[in-house]
């Protein structure tokens, strides 16, 4: 762009019609540091019109800066209940504005120029600040609270961040899904089948850990967001499965996670425990839902007929190495049917007369335990049913160790609210 002098500018600008100096200021955006958009538009008034005072109409914005307060006062209002560290004010467009925008972009080019739009939405920031007799911080990716002012119809709407806790789950009895899981025959409607509750289990994992956050937090609802799930009838010990558990809505995002650990191990006792409960962001959520994590399992194994403790030890080390599955058949209603190649890193055994034996496993996480023993009719290979020549099939697992390598160190959140410049 050629070189401008901000003073000609200004006088175009003021001779074009009324404007404020909010407006005014908002051509000048990247000069003068330190000053706010309005303050600019004052001095470069007085630089030009001499002791001229600001018009109360505005050609451009037609007089939205003078509601600024009225709308922050409004989203005062709406956040009263919602404890916040951060919050983030926008706005959406008027036809009107977006019309002007392009007028004076087109008219009045300058190079130091922010849209009208960025300059609202700092001055209800501000506003906003003011108003709370407190500095809340700005946060421009992820607010907890976000306002949105509809700048023709004049509503202010809230947004609501959810918020986000590590932990980890131990399940302790068979027969519970990690979520809730509708019933087969009626897909949650209801029926004779699932005593008329729309459920296949009675209870998962998310439903005994869920009501502890959602009353702590005063949220609307939520989420567990596992690091992969265990079959159902397979218990989960150790030092549990990394889960991020997500609330909706939270009216409290500091709550007493000792507290909360208590209560769910106190109310499902027996059932589920939770332990290392951490804040965690929103980021964590695919970061454990991605977790290739190794795992250690323990599998109770039945023999179509008896073996020796010879055809199994010599079966098992046939089994370390890359094991090819195809999606078994269980799950195919579900997943692609695909090839994938997994490996099972160690695995000892001994027998348990009669014709059953336990065996332990190291192996990479997607392995399919089950078709690994079965063989899935020859979808899993090698599988020990193949090795040994005699049908086998897992009667119990248990997922001795998820090991994931997360820590309280690398879980916990570590955003840190911004300043906005020129604040
Ligand atoms: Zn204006
Ligand atoms: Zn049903």
């Amino acid at each position: 762009m050629r070189a401008m002098d901000p003073l000609s500018l200004a006088r175009r600008l003021i001779q074009a019609g009324p404007i404020c100096d909010h407006c005014l200021g908002t051509r000048f955006a990247g000069l003068g540091h330190g000053l706010t958009a309005r303050e600019r538009g004052r001095l470069l008034r007085a630089a030009v019109e001499g002791g001229r005072v600001e018009p109360s109409a505005c050609w451009v914005c037609g007089g939205l800066f003078a509601r600024v307060p009225d709308w922050a006062a409004r989203a005062v209002e709406l956040a009263k209940d919602y404890e916040h560290r951060t919050f983030l004010f926008g706005v959406h467009e008027s036809p009107r504005l977006s019309a002007t925008q392009e007028f004076l972009d087109r008219e009045f080019p300058s190079p130091w120029a922010e849209p009208v739009r960025r300059g609202l939405n700092r001055e209800l920031g501000r506003h906003y600040e003011r108003l709370l007799g407190r500095e809340v911080g700005v946060d421009f990716r992820r607010p907890e609270l976000r306002f949105t002012v509809d700048l023709e119809t004049g509503e202010v709407e809230l947004h609501v961040a959810s918020v986000y806790f590590f932990g980890r789950y131990r399940k302790l009895v068979r027969g519970i899904p990690q979520t809730h899981w509708p019933c087969r025959h009626c897909h949650g409607r209801g029926c004779k089948e699932c005593g008329f509750t729309g459920k296949q289990y009675p209870i998962s994992v998310e439903e005994l850990i869920l009501p502890a956050f959602l009353e702590a937090c005063g949220g609307e609802g939520g989420h567990l967001h596992g690091a992969g799930r265990e079959d159902v009838d397979a218990r989960m010990l150790g030092r549990g499965r990394p889960f991020v558990l997500e609330v909706k809505a939270p009216k409290r995002r500091s709550v007493d996670l000792a507290e909360i650990a208590h209560r769910i191990n106190q109310e499902a006792e027996g059932k589920v425990e939770v332990l290392s409960l951490a804040p965690a962001t929103a980021e964590l959520v695919e970061k454990v839902k991605d977790l290739k994590a190794r795992k250690r399992y323990r599998a109770r194994v039945a023999f179509a007929r008896p073996v020796s403790e010879a055809e199994l030890s010599g079966a098992l080390p046939g089994l370390v190495g890359e094991i090819a599955q195809r999606t078994p058949a269980r799950v195919a209603h579900r997943r692609a049917d695909l090839v994938r190649k997994r490996r099972v890193y160690e695995i000892t055994g001994r027998l348990l007369p009669p014709g059953e034996a336990e065996l332990e496993i190291l192996c990479e996480g997607g392995l399919y335990v089950k078709e690994l023993i079965s063989g899935d009719e020859g979808r899993t290979q090698p599988s020990l049913a193949g090795l040994l020549g005699v049908p086998a099939r897992v009667t119990e697992l248990d997922v001795l160790e998820v090991l994931d390598g997360l820590t309280t160190e690398n879980t916990e959140g570590t955003e840190n609210p911004q300043r906005p410049q020129g604040h």
